[in-house]
């Protein structure tokens, strides 16, 4: 049984016009985009959170802090891969994630295969471990008036 952990990410990113909309790794057309010091890709954000926090290895901010100049526009999947290799050194393997993306606009559904097929690359972990589901809020509080995108991850990683 302690061969199995899970974790939890959950995080926010405000929307602007004008911005770059990365999301999953791909980028996403629409007028608006995420604010934030990296790319703002608030779902590989949350798999890092919820990785991390499998491996109680604290969160994205401790390992890569928005303080620090290195790390402004970064890439997120530069970070998704930095956090797999330090669950791969403690010795883990993921056993696979669940998320949600909580987004009026643009509709996700389309794009989902390839962002399912980016993050299989970037974690090297097989797509059918990966899970990525999209939900709108019916229009209500800050992600319904389109000013902010939110998500939600579960992991499970085991000790190989
Ligand atoms: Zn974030």
């Amino acid at each position: 049984m302690n061969n199995f952990r899970i974790g939890f990410g959950y995080d926010v990113h405000q929307l602007h016009e004008g911005l770059d909309f990365w999301l999953g790794g791909i980028k996403l057309e629409h007028e608006k985009g995420a604010l934030g010091h990296s790319d703002a890709d608030v779902l590989i954000h949350v798999i890092c959170d919820a990785l991390l926090g499998a491996a109680n290895m604290r969160d994205i901010g401790y390992h890569f802090s928005d303080k620090d100049p290195k790390y402004k526009g970064i890439d997120s999947k530069i970070l998704l891969r930095e956090v797999m290799v330090l669950i791969r050194d403690a010795g883990y393997e993921v056993g696979n994630i669940d998320t949600t993306v909580c987004l009026q606009l643009p509709k996700l559904n389309p794009h989902i295969p390839a962002i399912k097929a980016c993050l299989s690359e970037v974690m090297g972990v097989e797509e059918g471990a990966i899970s990525v589901k999209a939900t709108t809020t019916e229009k209500l509080g800050f992600v319904g008036r389109e000013e902010g995108v939110s998500a939600y991850c579960v992991a499970l990683i085991y000790k190989k």
